[in-house]
């Protein structure tokens, strides 16, 4: 007897299926296509890394790091980590590799990313990134590129529309010293305020206090010093002809200059694509320039541009799921066709056509069945079509029929 509780997934995780299934799908093959046609190829990295490639890579002040990672100690004592981002991986598989003179790589990158965060719309615990990096190239050419790349995914699939690039530097790292001067002076003077979160960033990494998602952080942040006022003539050019090629790419922006991202490898380049129609979780795709994260993995200084996007609210923003595939039934009127429909299911397969084969109780049953697997089109094979190898051809769109000698069908439904 069922009378145990029904398990359940983990908090935070989901179980794709149906219309939901399609989406997620749809949102990763759509982008694999458009990559590959910017020059990306994939690569895949294992889901476990050593702690220390996401300690090291993402900083130990990041909220990430803090929180939100998924470590264990492994029946081996190692620390081991669920990725909670592609990058790091990603750099950390460019030395191991030793790819690192055989620069750049462009890498297109799909897979589930794990997080401990307070689960809610938009925001899991196991959920999935699309990625590209371009790893080993000085912008900002690259930047632009690998902009115009999620800008042209987007689009492809129909939601560009409902998002805004937003647009920020971070400078050189003169820039940032500069910034970073500007930015203590500032909150040292409120520090009381602060969230107790803040005044420890304050110490040790403030400008993540930028990124603070806290209430009353935000209402200093409001009024805090802007990043732009501090570049060097070098970081403000460098943003200036980024600025110029998006233009010429066709890529609308927007200036941002409380942009900082939530990882702390960022320098010059950094962008978010947002939206207004997900609620809080409005930021979809989001990337920058890191020059230090290969470094950070044992390699050399490798400069390197990308963005991740959640695949999840992506799927969200889609206006209208990809229709349910539709295909072919073949439905023997009685068990004694099987043999002959059997045949004419395989044909149909081997010829690349989706199709499936209704075999149980009677024909009114078979044709629910093939209207449930969204037939477009029924061959029907009863004892006179099997003794005269011409089929019944019902197209379930127009009730139209015809008769179609067995070996005419795949010309004729391909
Ligand atoms: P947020 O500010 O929403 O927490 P983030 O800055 O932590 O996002 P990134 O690390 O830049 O996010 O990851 C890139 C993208 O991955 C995000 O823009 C978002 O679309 C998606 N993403 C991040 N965390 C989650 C999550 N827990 N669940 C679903 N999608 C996520
Ligand atoms: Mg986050």
């Amino acid at each position: 007897m069922a009378n145990e509780t029904a398990l359940q997934p983990v908090r935070g995780t989901r179980d794709l299926i149906g219309e939901e299934a399609r989406r997620h799908f749809h949102v990763i093959d759509t982008a694999r296509r458009v990559a590959a046609t910017y020059g990306f190829d994939e690569w895949s990295t294992p889901v476990i890394e050593d702690t220390r490639v996401f300690a090291r890579g993402l900083g130990d002040t990041s909220d990430v790091v803090m929180k939100e990672m998924y470590s264990f100690t492994d029946r081996g004592g190692e620390s081991i980590t669920l990725r909670p981002e592609a990058t790091a991986g990603l750099c950390r598989a460019l030395v191991s590799n030793g790819l690192t003179q055989s620069l750049p790589q462009k890498v297109f990158y799909a897979g589930p990313m794990f997080r401990y965060e307070r689960p809610q719309k938009g925001r899991y615990r196991q959920f999935h990134q699309i990625d590209i990096e371009v790893l080993g190239s000085e912008g900002p050419l690259a930047d632009a590129e690998v902009i115009r790349c999620g800008w042209a995914i987007l689009e492809a699939l129909g939601v560009a529309q409902d998002t805004v690039l937003e647009l920020n530097t971070l400078g050189d790292p003169e820039s940032r010293d500069r910034y970073r001067t500007a930015l203590v002076e500032y909150f040292a003077a409120h520090r009381a305020r602060l969230s107790p979160d803040s005044q420890m960033r304050l110490d040790r990494n403030p400008l993540r206090i930028l990124d603070s998602k806290d209430e009353n952080d935000r209402v200093l942040v409001a009024g805090a010093p802007l990043v732009t006022d501090h570049l060097t003539d070098s970081a403000a050019s460098f943003y200036a002809r980024l600025q110029d090629l998006l233009t010429r790419l066709a890529v609308p922006f927007r200036l941002n200059p409380r942009i900082v991202r939530g990882l702390d490898y960022y320098s010059h380049t950094a962008f978010e694509f947002v939206t207004d129609r997900l609620g809080a979780q409005g930021t979809v795709m989001g990337g920058g320039r890191y020059d230090g994260l290969v470094q950070e993995m044992g390699g050399p200084h490798t400069p390197c541009i990308g963005w991740a996007a959640g695949v999840e609210r992506l799927a969200m923003l889609m206006a209208e799921p990809p229709p349910a595939p539709t295909g072919i039934a073949v439905i023997p009127v009685t068990d004694a066709q099987e043999p002959t429909a059997l045949t004419i299911l395989q044909s149909l397969r081997a010829a690349g056509l989706r199709a499936e084969m209704a075999y149980r109780g009677n024909l009114k049953r078979r044709m629910e069945r093939a209207n449930k697997t969204h037939a477009h089109t029924a061959i029907i094979i009863g004892e006179t079509e099997a003794a005269s190898g011409v089929a019944q051809v019902k197209n379930l769109t127009t009730g139209e029929q015809s008769q179609v000698p067995f070996d005419g069908l795949v010309a004729m439904l391909g």
